[in-house]
């Protein structure tokens, strides 16, 4: 018996092109679920803190109060707190159809389609904490195994950052388009900067920065108090030639509002934030097309 032959291969490179045709594979499946969805935004911050959750769930609903067909994805993994803040209870289990291996979102206000992370543990209180690549198999499905169906819009509350989790994940979205959210503070622009630089580089389409928390009002005189010295988010948009989306205000009663499960824009429809958030949804509409 002659020695086996051993053929030449590099191992190392055939494991790396199967994972690469793996991950081809679920990027088309992703592309084909999401077909019949117009616009996808995927809302990212440089730094946490920065109420980037908070503007996601707020422009969902917003977009979702003018009559459009919106579904609202949560993969901040890091904390997913959509479904709190949209007064979802969390008990609620998404619907799966077991034959072909899919999922239902759960309807939230206004009918607004929603996924989030928080659904998939037992409690809201506990943090998830996930393995990396069960967090990025869970993000998949959520892109690749959901019925969302006809959509007008679809928002994604990604982690903030510019981890590798972050990037596999606007990787993952098709089409996507890319709101910064950062507050006035210079060290949430100064990572708001990066992480426009990071979506550039990643060849991304960015939509614009929303600078939150832009400006106080004073609950005594009802007169604005800059927070933070202005003007960085606007010389940022600047800087990278992006749009600036808008500018939301911190109103102590409305800001409040994040954590007793009703979004404010419902919750307070007169307000100044609300009135902010209906120009930033003029802008994107005009941006995107109606
Ligand atoms: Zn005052």
């Amino acid at each position: 018996m002659g020695e086996e032959e051993i053929p030449d291969i590099d191992l190392k490179k055939t494991v790396e092109e199967g994972k690469k045709e793996v991950m081809d594979l679920r990027m088309k499946e992703i592309e084909k679920n999401l077909k019949k969805i117009k616009h996808k935004i995927v809302i990212i911050s440089g730094k946490g803190g920065v109420g980037k959750t908070t503007v996601a769930v707020n422009l969902a609903m917003s977009l979702a109060s003018i009559g459009l067909r919106v579904g609202i994805i949560d993969v901040d993994i890091t904390g997913p707190n959509v479904i709190k803040m949209l007064g979802v209870n969390p008990e609620m289990k998404p619907r799966v159809d077991v034959e072909v291996k899919k999922f239902y979102p759960v309807n939230g206000p206004l009918n607004v389609k929603v996924v989030s992370m928080a659904f998939l543990t037992d409690s809201t209180d506990s943090p998830v904490i996930w393995r990396g690549p069960m967090k990025m198999g869970a993000v998949r499905q959520f892109l690749g195994d959901v019925f969302w169906g006809e959509l007008d819009y679809l928002i994604c509350d990604l982690p903030p950052g510019t981890s590798d989790e972050t990037l596999d994940i606007l990787q993952l979205i098709p089409d996507e388009n890319v709101i910064v959210v950062s507050t006035p503070q210079e060290v949430a622009v100064m990572d708001a900067r990066k992480t426009i630089k990071m979506a550039m580089i990643m060849k991304r389409k960015i939509l614009g920065i929303i600078e939150n928390m832009s400006g106080f009002k004073c609950p005594h005189c009802e007169k604005y108090i800059d927070l933070y010295p202005p003007g960085g988010v606007e010389k940022a948009s600047r800087d990278y030639n992006v749009e600036l989306l808008g500018k939301i205000p911190f109103e102590t009663e409305v800001s409040q509002q994040g954590d007793r499960g009703l979004p404010f824009v419902l919750k307070f429809p007169d307000s100044e934030s609300t009135k902010a958030f209906k120009a930033v949804v003029n802008k994107i509409q005009k941006l995107l097309g109606k």
